[in-house]
Formats: C-alpha cells, sequence, structure tokens
C-alpha cells in the first residue's frame, strides 16, 4: 500500500534536508550549497554537498546521492517505509496505519522478538548447571553479578537444538531463526542452533534491541569468537559493542577497545565510555558513528604486534573525522581486562592514569618510529626527521604541525626552519597524491554505476546525456516538467533506466502531482537514488528551461532513430537496411 501522496507533500514541507544532515554530518556553507565530509566514504576534503532549496544531496566523491528519505534509508539502514516513519516522527506527524507494516519490516521485527528472546533464555542457561562452566569463566574474570545482568550476559548450550526448540515452541518458524541468524540450515532442511557451548553477548543497539550476539567459546574449537552474520538487522560494520550505554557517559570521549570483554571490565571499573568493533576492523561507517558522539577518541588496543597494526589502520581510518584521536597503551603486554585485575582495588585508578598520560595519535607514532632509529647516528638522525616531519604534514591543522616541528627540532638540536621545509615538502607531495587518489576512485565508482544501472547508456552516450539533463531539468523546474510531459512520448527515451523514470515524472506531471526528489523516492532503491541526484548534480537549474528543455528534446529526436547495441546484436540484414532507409527518410 503505497504512502498517500498528501502525507508526504506535508512531511516534505515540514522537513528541512540541511536540518536532518546536520545531525549526522557537520555542513559548511560554500556558495549555493552545503558542503561536508561525506558519511558514506572516507574523505580528507569535503566532496558531499547538500542543496536546501532543491532537497537533495550528492557526494561527488563516490556517488551516493538522493532525497532525505533515501539519506535516512542509507545512513540508519532502513527500508522506505521505516525512513519515512522516521522522519514523521521526527516531524511530529502519525504514519496512517495501513502504511505502518510491510513484509521486511514484519520480518525484522519478528527478528528483535526471537534475538529478545534468545537473550533471555541464553541468560537462563548461564544460571544452569549446564552453564558452569560459563559462569565459572565469568566469575574468573572477576564480573560482578551486577554487571553479567547489566549486559544480559548468557550461556548457549552445547546441544546445537535447544534454542531452536525453545523459540519453535514460542512460535517462531525455522525461517525466522535462520533469518535472524540464531539457527543454520542443515542439509535435509532443518534448523540447528548456531551458537554452542559459548558465553553469550548480546548485541544491542541505540534503540534497545537486540540486533545480533557474540559468543565466545568454552572448549578449543575455532573460532574463539563467533558473531551473528549479516542479518536484515544486524550490520556489524554499523554497530558498535556498548554504544547504547557510553553514548550517555561519552562527555566528549570514548574509548575504543578490541573485545566485549575489554569493554565489559572498563565498563565495571567505571568508564562506561568504552566500545569495541564487532569482531572486525574499525570501518569508516564506525567511525562516523563514533563521530557523532564525541570530539575524542581514545585507542586502547592490546600491546601486542596484531593490537598495534589495528592500532595504526584506526588511526588512519578516524583521522579523516577531525576527531581528536588518542593512543593509550596498556604496559606489559596486558590487555585493558588483564590491566584492571591485575591491580585489584587499585585497577580503576591505575587505568584512570594510563588514560591521562595517553598521547595523541602523532605523538604515538613519532615515538614508535623513534624507537626504530638509533639517533647517535647521523644518518639514522636524518632518516628519522625525514619520516617524522612526513608524518606532522599529514596534520590539517598547523598550529599543530608547529607544535611538532619545535619540539622535533629541539630535541633533536636542528633548525627548525630546515624542519619545516621538511613538513612543507611533505604536505606538497601528500596534496596532490590525495587528489589523484580521490579523482580515480571516484572515477572507477561512477562507471561501475553507470554500468550497473543503465547499461545501455555506453551504446548512446549523447543521447543519454539529453534524458539525464531533460530528467534534470523536470526536478528542478516542475513548471516546465508540464511542458516536457506533453511533448516528449516515453518511445523516444533510449535508455530503459531513464525511460523508467521519464515515465514516472511524466504521469505526474500529467496529474498536476508534485514533482520533486522526496515526491519519487518511494519509487526508486536508494541506489537509483544516487543516479538521479548525480544527475541532478551534473546539470544546475537552468534560467529559461522551456527552451533548454527545446534543446535536449530535438536531441533525442535526432538520436531515437538510431540503432541500440541489443536490436544490432539481435537484427537480420534485413532489419537493419530498414532501419538506415528509415533514418535517411527522416533526415530529409
Ligand atoms: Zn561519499
Amino acid at each position: 500500500m503505497p504512502i498517500p501522496e498528501d502525507f508526504i507533500n506535508e512531511l516534505k514541507s515540514r522537513t528541512d534536508i540541511s536540518e536532518v544532515i546536520s545531525g549526522y554530518v557537520r555542513l559548511k556553507k560554500t556558495g549555493r550549497s552545503l558542503m561536508g565530509l561525506c558519511p558514506f566514504h572516507s574523505e580528507h576534503t569535503p566532496s558531499f554537498s547538500v542543496s536546501r532549496e532543491n532537497g537533495f544531496f550528492y557526494c561527488f566523491g563516490c556517488g551516493v546521492g538522493g532525497d532525505v528519505i533515501t539519506f535516512i534509508r542509507r545512513i540508519e539502514n532502513l527500508d522506505y517505509v521505516e525512513a519515512v516513519k522516521l522522519l514523521a516522527d521526527r516531524a511530529g506527524m502519525t504514519l496512517p496505519e495501513q502504511n505502518a507494516d510491510n513484509s521486511m519490516t514484519i520480518l525484522r521485527n519478528r527478528i528483535y522478538e526471537a534475538n529478545r528472546e534468545a537473550a533471555r533464555f541464553y541468560n537462563k542457561q548461564l544460571y544452569s548447571p549446564a552453564g558452569a562452566a560459563a559462569m565459572g569463566y565469568l566469575k574468573k574474570r572477576e564480573l560482578s553479578e551486577k554487571t553479567i545482568i547489566h549486559f544480559g550476559l548468557g550461556y548457549s548450550p552445547a546441544s546445537r537444538f535447544e534454542l531452536v526448540n525453545h523459540l519453535r515452541k514460542k512460535g517462531f518458524t525455522n525461517s525466522e531463526l535462520i533469518a535472524a541468524n540464531l539457527a543454520n540450515q542443515t542439509k535435509n532442511g532443518n534448523a540447528i542452533d548456531r551458537f554452542s557451548d559459548r558465553v553469550m553477548f548480546p548485541i544491542i543497539d541505540l534503540r534497545g534491541n537486540v540486533i545480533g550476539f557474540g559468543g565466545r567459546i568454552m572448549s578449543d574449537i575455532k573460532p574463539k569468537y563467533l558473531n551473528t552474520s549479516e542479518t536484515p538487522v544486524f550490520n556489524k560494520s554499523r554497530n558498535l559493542f556498548a554504544l547504547q550505554f557510553a553514548k550517555n557517559k561519552a562527555k566528549g570521549q570514548l574509548i575504543l577497545v578490541e573485545g566485549y570483554m575489554d569493554v565489559i571490565a572498563l565498563h565495571q571499573a567505571g568508564f562506561e565510555n568504552a566500545v569495541a568493533t564487532l569482531g572486525t576492523a574499525l570501518t569508516a561507517e564506525q567511525s562516523n558513528i563514533i563521530k557523532r558522539y564525541c570530539d575524542e577518541v581514545v585507542i586502547c588496543y592490546d600491546s601486542d604486534e596484531a593490537g598495534q597494526k589495528a592500532t595504526a589502520r584506526a588511526i588512519s581510518i578516524l583521522r579523516p573525522t577531525g576527531l581528536n584521536i588518542k593512543v593509550l597503551t596498556v604496559p606489559n603486554g596486558k590487555d585493558p581486562d588483564e590491566f584492571i585485575r591485575s591491580y585489584k582495588d587499585q585497577g580503576s585508578a591505575r587505568f584512570r592514569m594510563l588514560l591521562e598520560k595517553s598521547g595523541n595519535d602523532i605523538e604515538y607514532n613519532i615515538s614508535k618510529l623513534k624507537a626504530s632509529f638509533d639517533l647517535n647516528v647521523p644518518s639514522q638522525r636524518v632518516e628519522f626527521l625525514t619520516k617524522a616531519a612526513r608524518m606532522i604534514s599529514e596534520l590539517d591543522n598547523p598550529v599543530e604541525r608547529d607544535v611538532y616541528i619545535s619540539r622535533l627540532s629541539k630535541e633533536l638540536n636542528v633548525e627548525k626552519n630546515s624542519m619545516k621545509q621538511l613538513v612543507d615538502r611533505g604536505i606538497r607531495q601528500h596534496e596532490k597524491k590525495q587528489y589523484s587518489q580521490e579523482q580515480i576512485r571516484a572515477e572507477n565508482i561512477m562507471n561501475a554505476r553507470n554500468d550497473r544501472l543503465n547499461s545501455e547508456k555506453r551504446f548512446n552516450l549523447r543521447a543519454a546525456n539529453a534524458e539525464e539533463a531533460l530528467i534534470s531539468l523536470m526536478i528542478l523546474n516542475p513548471d516546465a516538467a508540464v511542458f516536457v510531459a506533453q511533448k516528449v512520448r516515453p518511445e523516444l527515451f533510449v535508455t530503459a533506466f531513464n525511460r523508467r523514470i521519464y515515465e514516472i515524472l511524466m504521469k505526474r506531471a500529467e496529474s498536476g502531482l508534485d514533482i520533486s526528489m522526496t515526491s519519487i523516492a518511494g519509487e526508486f532503491s536508494a541506489e537509483e537514488m544516487s543516479r538521479i541526484a548525480g544527475m541532478l548534480a551534473a546539470h544546475p537549474r537552468e534560467n529559461d528551461a522551456v527552451a533548454a528543455a527545446g534543446e535536449y528534446i530535438s536531441i533525442l529526436e535526432e538520436e531515437s532513430g538510431r540503432l541500440t547495441y541489443d536490436q544490432i546484436a539481435a537484427a537480420d540484414n534485413e532489419t537493419i537496411m530498414e532501419q538506415l532507409r528509415k533514418m535517411k527518410k527522416k533526415k530529409q
């Protein structure tokens, strides 16, 4: 059941796209549009633009775009109806009853219910005789009863059928349990428990839904940690463990640790601003989420080699967000959980000392670099300074750069000016490299997109470009849309994808309905909306829209007689000759 036209119009008038996006991205006014760092890819210089006037956003870096509903669909990982509902709530409107549900929403809600019931079941098992070993493990880690309850920890029995049986009795179907990834499907179509003989860590989103689980094995079976895979409600690169607690305790700072047990130990010790990724390396999406809740992030990974590599990676992902980054190294090769336990009652105070002492990321990188050189050897001093200058050149803030230049030149007794020259050279190289990398990536992404959504485009670029200009013109100048709709039959469009867009716009123009990005968002996927936003970004509003439309229409008329690639491939010679004769006649 589509959402009523009036409702979408009202929602559109009550929703300012720049206000909504500002809740996720820091926007700055540049000319007529607002620019910011794209939340959908990692970048240093803003290529994400928002046009308040025309109600759309578009990233020139990765090609993602659309209207405000599409933005919410993407950033909150929701389907169309759910995104409308979220925006409606925000605007103080209530979605009509019959639209509140669709099959995807129903399935998601069933998964949330199944997960909640599973979390209860696992928790109960922890207190049963079967869960004794798991409980022993948690007690050995010195977790209090209160902490176990706070995090809703549990135990999945070894048998591989107990959870499925339990949830089947509660009315869940096998296919729902498989969709929730609580069960695996066997060869003969049955469902068996996914998690067996593991300590269970429920993963909870910001709205309080159980979206998935992490499980630590109690035996020697690999893998040690098993997580829920991708489901309709769970995307591990878009969520962080314990963020639902940490966001209220952040006070400007989040601590990023490696594992579930580190988070839990830190929360128990009073550091309730700790979060962890969900069994994967930090992603750009997660770093954007982190940025929503704090200005400073302290990376506190294991001090082993793998942990240090992960630290360097996390720094490079977090840097572009502009967050203040600090690195906390736990001494003696311990992880935060072990460290706190090893000091008994003093654990919390000791960790706070480490936290206060933690240096920022550039200090961390320089001190690591310094340790790898013998600074008494002149050639090694030069190499160290050159590499350190390269690191400093990556800082965006000139004041910050100056601080490190001064400090290092004093420390190694070199002229500040020569150090500064080294840094400046690094900046120039860096800018050059960054520009070409972004350029290449943008082109690749755009090309890939072109092929997938509109594979016919490359066979007649001139016609396809005119089609796109016409589509953009109709959306940006709704008055001219009526004119175009009267003049252009859909058959004139050469590419099927653009024709489909045109047909929708044409029908709306003929029925006197609103034409805007928001009014058509329900007809297209988020990816298709990106393409349409790209057309708008490439063809700004025309002063004389009707005259411009006339030009595009004549290009379409010229080109429409040409054979498409498919026709050429399929046609026999006779048909081709016939077509050529027709074209000749037209030209005369
Ligand atoms: Zn982007």
